[in-house]
């Protein structure tokens, strides 16, 4: 932002609110006035003036009467994304076919950070359902980036991004399957983290592929992220994937940390994001830490296998979503099989649809092995490989994306060039491994922001945190 956002830390705001300096009520203010100054931008697709300004009124009052009963996220102001169920709030997915649909239930993360004492300010633009990597695939039109309107901020959690960008709260919720909150992290200019899968549960968020989404968080920096990890993570009678992260081995003060050449020499590579790439690594070098190559031969694969799988897994999720029981039904329908028919011929944007003919393609019994085994294959291997090199390094580096964010419109005819900007994101989500897109610096000639990632070990997520600083 022009002049920087007015906190940059959770302990910069608590500070200011015990201290006297704000109140919670002038924050949330600023942040709800924010939201309204940059409404062109798109970030928001509602907003909670109300409710956050009542909820600020009663962390002022427990600031003045009770300050020892005070939750842990006091004055932590937060945007959730629009597929990120909050109990009586509407919730769409980006999508017409959630039209009018109020959730029922918070998700487990929404309810853990409300008890702790945080403040929802309003829901975020996403690409419909999550599928996407510009924020152009949403039914209430395009996301811009802040650093430049043209341009796309990243997707699927551009709103996210850009409602952390245009200082509008703290932090962001966002979800990430493929990579959806590192990648719009990295054309931002901010920290973007998804966690191990299983640490966080995903009860309440709208799958889109199950075994690949992970609720996940943006904010200005690692130790915020931290924080609200601490807060959401852990086992959840509605999710059997959520689990108590088991423990791991702390940090040494010098870390070991792979990149693969392949990856920052690829075809696709922008010459500006590879050297402040290679500047990342030299400044890791610098700073006494091992940085070492290490052979990675599945990188022409793991876009394949990753579209396979995320499509497969999204047409039966999206097998729901009949005109019947959420949403919008077809005014047009005259008989069930209309309904179905014209409610999610109308309800699903182009590249829905697209996925949910993709998945079902891979899933028929003429090509399930040709296609979802192989894949599935693919994945096994690659969470072996990096498990392997795990063994003997803390980190993986990879950058978050081949360019920086593109212009609107630059690649909306072209599918596949989209699902290829994923190249270094998805790996994560396969292997199930936390990963965070870390701020590197700005693009030489562009002087757009430029992220680079590092991955670690299943479980290592807060080795990872403590790290990416
Ligand atoms: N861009 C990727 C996709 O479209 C990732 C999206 C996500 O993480 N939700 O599938």
């Amino acid at each position: 932002m022009e002049n920087g956002p007015l906190f940059k830390s959770i302990e910069a705001v608590q500070g200011a609110l015990r201290r006297g300096e704000i109140t919670c009520t002038a924050l949330v203010q600023h942040y709800l006035k924010q939201a309204e100054t940059h409404r062109a931008l798109n970030a928001y697709v509602e907003l909670w003036p109300d409710e956050a300004l009542r909820a600020a009124e009663k962390t002022d009052q427990l600031l003045r009467e009770h300050p020892e009963r005070l939750g842990p996220l006091f004055g932590v102001a937060l945007s959730l994304k629009d597929n990120i169920c909050y109990a009586g709030h509407t919730v769409t997915a980006g999508s017409k076919i959630l039209e009018g649909f109020h959730s029922l239930f918070s998700a487990t993360a929404v309810e853990r950070l409300l008890d702790a004492g945080a403040i929802f300010i309003g829901r975020t633009n996403c690409d419909q359902f999550g599928m996407g990597s510009s924020n152009e695939n949403s039914v209430y039109g395009p996301v811009r980036n802040a650093e430049d309107p043209d341009r796309i901020p990243g997707g699927s959690s551009g709103g996210a991004a850009v409602s952390l960008q245009t200082d509008t709260c703290i932090a962001a919720l966002g979800t990430d399957t493929g990579g959806s909150i590192r990648q719009p992290a990295a054309f931002c200019g901010l920290w973007g983290f998804k966690p191990t899968y299983g640490r966080i549960s995903r009860h309440g968020l709208i799958a889109y592929g199950s075994s690949f989404d992970q609720l996940g968080i943006m904010a200005h920096n690692p130790a915020d992220i931290a924080l609200l990890l601490r807060i959401t993570e852990g086992p959840d009678t509605f999710d059997s994937t959520a689990i108590s992260a088991p423990a791991v081995p702390a940090l040494e003060a010098r870390a070991r940390i792979a990149y693969f050449p392949e990856t920052l020499n690829s075809p696709g590579m922008d010459d500006g994001v590879r050297s402040v790439s290679e500047a990342f690594l030299e400044g890791l070098r610098q700073a006494g830490h091992e940085v070492a190559p290490c052979a990675f031969p599945l990188l022409d694969y793991i876009i394949p296998a990753y579209y396979v799988l995320t499509t497969a897994e999204a047409s039966t999720n999206l097998a729901r979503f009949d005109g019947i029981r959420y949403g919008y039904r077809s005014p047009k329908a005259q008989n069930l099989e209309e309904t179905y028919l014209l409610s999610r011929s109308e309800g699903f944007s182009e590249e829905v649809k697209r996925r949910i003919l993709l998945g079902t393609f891979v899933l028929s019994s003429g090509y399930y092995d040709a296609y979802y085994a192989k894949a599935q294959q693919v994945r096994r291997m690659l969470r072996e490989q990096l498990l392997n090199i795990f063994r003997d390094f803390d980190f993986v580096f990879m950058p978050a994306a081949p360019t920086v964010a593109w212009r609107i419109g630059e690649k909306t005819d072209d599918p596949v060039a989209m699902y290829l900007s994923d190249i270094y994101t998805v790996s994560a989500n396969l292997a199930g491994v936390p990963a965070i897109a870390i701020p590197a610096g700005r693009h030489p000639e562009l002087q757009l922001p430029v992220g680079v990632q590092l991955l670690a070990a299943p479980w290592a997520d807060l080795n990872l945190l403590q790290f990416a600083v």
